[in-house]
């Protein structure tokens, strides 16, 4: 589940992120995670609901969002 939009997609749609220490990081297989969809990914809200479960501020959520993405 799309932790922005809160509706259910297929893995493949899905972005799977972890947090850790205020830190996002793309999952590696440890660790609680969550899932972003792809729409999602350009959602205006999306930088509140990252922080609230990073615990961190929506500017600092969204930087490392990006940098998660642009390297793949
Ligand atoms: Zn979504």
């Amino acid at each position: 589940m799309c932790i922005n939009c809160r509706q259910r997609f297929y893995q493949d749609e899905l972005s799977r992120l972890r947090c850790e220490e205020k830190k996002i990081y793309a999952y590696g297989g440890v660790g609680r995670s969550f899932y972003i969809c792809k729409s999602c990914l350009e959602d205006k809200n999306l930088s509140k609901n990252l922080a609230r479960i990073c615990k961190t501020d929506p500017a600092s959520a969204l930087k490392m969002l990006k940098e998660i993405i642009d390297n793949g």
